[in-house]
């Protein structure tokens, strides 16, 4: 399920999530059973107040699955990339090249760079 991120009305930004509970089945309200109602999700806009998109719980629940192990990856990526800035500004720990010279900051970051573009491009011709 994609997500929209923009009104077709008004072409805003400013939307947010609403559920509510609804009537699956014929009966008539009074005499419902739990399993005869569901939930649905609606994206409304706060600037018009258009509805951009509804879903089921059902579909909810399955993009929610299928972020999860997106969501995961972002968190170690967040985490390893605070790592490398802590690093590279060379304050508590030093980086050395293969012929001792002190790497930090942008020099640091352009031979990483080199060296994963050479990484690349060796792929890229099969001579990995
Ligand atoms: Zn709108």
């Amino acid at each position: 399920m994609k997500i929209k991120t923009k009104c077709q009305e008004c072409g805003g930004h400013n939307l947010r999530w609403q559920s509510t509970v609804v009537n699956n089945s014929d009966v008539q309200q009074g005499r419902l059973r739990t399993h005869e109602m569901g939930v649905l999700f609606f994206l409304g806009c706060d600037d018009c107040s258009a509805t951009v998109q509804h879903a089921t719980g059902d579909q909810i629940a399955r993009h929610m699955n299928d972020a999860a192990p997106f969501a995961e990856v972002a968190e170690v990526d967040a985490r390893e990339s605070a790592r490398y800035r802590l690093l590279r500004r060379g304050q508590h720990w030093s980086v050395i090249d293969g012929k001792g010279d002190v790497l930090r900051g942008d020099e640091l970051d352009a031979t990483i760079d080199a060296r994963l573009a050479a990484q690349a491009a060796a792929k890229g011709s099969g001579d990995a």
